[in-house]
């Protein structure tokens, strides 16, 4: 949104509604209490996945309205966290290539306008300077997440993903960028996918991950807001 535009549209910090002025992304109030260390988890498939936040709170309030409520301007905010979140962990070892993100399948994307990831991503990607490219694809019948037991949700997983032209992946390093991560499943899957393809090294990064997360329970992954 440019300048001119954000007097028709005033901006409002995505965490507590406030007004902003044009160049800010969320107030200082609620910018002085982002965590000051990132989370790390481990991926059932042992990846890291690293973020800014927890899955609760503001941060959710944030990122539910961005995804369901059309506030598209919250990714400036939540973009930025990740950025700094990786920069943070990965420090000098930021040799990914390329930026992707965890596919939505037509359908959805169809039925909300946008893919809240890939947004988020090409966010990523302006800040830290690295390409975006998408690099995998999500079937249409995929049924929604959220819908499925766990067990369906594994075995859901494993057949929806699809890398769109392995050449692209094939000896690379690459950032995966999905919202929220939850079980680690979709994480996991879209990781093993692109080493499958040859991609030399995974790095993976989300906005939030949920607060229980612990892969070993089960339970930890009935919320998901896909
Ligand atoms: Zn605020």
């Amino acid at each position: 949104m440019n300048r001119i535009l954000s007097i028709f549209y005033p901006r409002k910090c995505p965490y507590c509604s406030k007004s902003l002025k044009y160049d800010m992304t969320e107030c200082i109030v609620c910018r002085a209490e982002f965590p000051k260390v990132p989370r790390i988890e481990a991926l059932p498939t042992g990846e890291i996945c690293i973020a800014p936040f927890t899955y609760n709170g503001a941060v959710r309030k944030a990122i539910t309205e961005y995804k369901f409520k059309g506030k598209r301007f919250n990714r400036y905010s939540l973009a930025g966290a990740v950025a700094a979140a990786i920069k943070n962990v990965y420090n000098k070892d930021m040799s990914f290539e390329l930026i992707t993100c965890v596919p939505m399948s037509k359908d959805r994307k169809m039925e909300r306008g946008f893919n809240q990831a890939e947004l988020i991503a090409r966010c990523v990607s302006e800040l830290l300077e690295k390409p975006f490219e998408k690099l995998l694809y999500r079937d249409d019948g995929a049924a929604l997440q959220h819908e499925l037991t766990y067990k369906q949700r594994i075995t859901a997983a494993d057949n929806s993903f699809h890398v769109i032209a392995p050449d692209k992946v094939r000896g690379k390093k690459l950032l995966l960028i999905d919202d929220i991560m939850t079980t680690g499943t979709t994480l996991s899957r879209c990781s093993a996918l692109l080493k499958d393809c040859g991609a030399e090294r995974v790095f993976c990064a989300s906005v939030a991950i949920s607060r229980e997360y612990d892969p070993h329970n089960k339970r930890s992954g009935q919320n998901n807001p896909n």
